[in-house]
């Protein structure tokens, strides 16, 4: 079989609206994802990295264009099929965390592998909560957790499955500057640790340093599209 792209966008266009007050989102953008790269996409607001992260997802669905992930064309999957995909395949992470308020942090954590119907790897699942560093925190409501435990929490839901690709939309768009290190540091550990394909969008240009490649939108369109020569460790980014 030929090499393949884990995560591909080919011709993608989404609108809102019509006439005069349409706003083409997201214009044309094609891209690809290599296997276990590591991707940021910078833009400012409103340049439409939320709706192509939810579209490389398939969480929204595109005007026109398609998305493959491991080779399968997501948009031509119905409903339930493209979810149940989705679920074992794709992990998000967001900027306001998303966990579900009544279940505590393991169960928020394992909650995929329980709507999957799937059997819970304890071990595996322990071994996660530590590199998360919420071993003391497994019986705690999301309301009792800093931003940053809450964030930890949702990555862990993110990867429970092993999924083959990680997106996360401004993860450390809440949270304050130690914080937000911390949090990039477990996404690279993430990376590194377990080899997720991971496509974070940001509008805080100094992450992208330490992605192994930069895609920079503006208007609903890919502007530069680049290896980065230069990678920063987490820890040593600034801003
Ligand atoms: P970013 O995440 O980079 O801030 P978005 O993807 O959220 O940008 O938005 C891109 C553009 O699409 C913006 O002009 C925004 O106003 C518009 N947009 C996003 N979602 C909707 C929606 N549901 N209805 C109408 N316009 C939208
Ligand atoms: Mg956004």
């Amino acid at each position: 079989m030929a090499f393949m792209s884990i995560l591909t966008a080919k011709d993608l266009c989404k609108s809102y609206g019509s006439g005069e007050s349409m706003v083409k989102a997201i214009d044309h953008v094609s891209l690809s994802v290599e296997s276990g790269e590591f991707v940021a996409v910078v833009g400012s607001s409103g340049s439409g990295k939320s709706t192509l992260l939810n579209m490389l997802g398939g969480l929204d669905t595109p005007t026109s264009g398609e998305v493959t992930v491991s080779g399968s064309d997501i948009f031509k999957m119905d409903d339930e099929k493209r979810t149940i995909f989705r679920r074992r395949n794709i992990g998000f992470v967001f900027q306001n965390y998303n966990l579900v308020p009544v279940l505590n942090v393991y169960e928020n954590i394992v909650l995929p592998i329980e709507l999957d119907g799937t059997k819970v790897d304890e071990g595996y699942v322990r071994t996660m909560i530590k590199t998360l560093g919420l071993e003391k925190k497994v019986t705690a409501m999301p309301n009792q957790l800093s931003g940053g435990q809450q964030q930890r929490t949702a990555i862990g839901r993110a990867i429970v499955k092993n999924p083959d690709i990680l997106l996360c939309d401004e993860p450390t768009g809440a949270l304050d500057y130690n914080t937000s290190k911390e949090i990039l540091k477990l996404i690279e550990d993430v990376n590194k640790k377990y080899g997720n394909t991971i496509v974070m969008v940001t509008h805080n240009d100094a992450i992208k340093n330490m992605a192994d490649r930069v895609i920079t939108l503006r208007d609903g369109t890919i502007r530069k599209n680049y290896l980065n020569e230069n990678k920063i460790p987490a820890s040593e980014l600034e801003w």
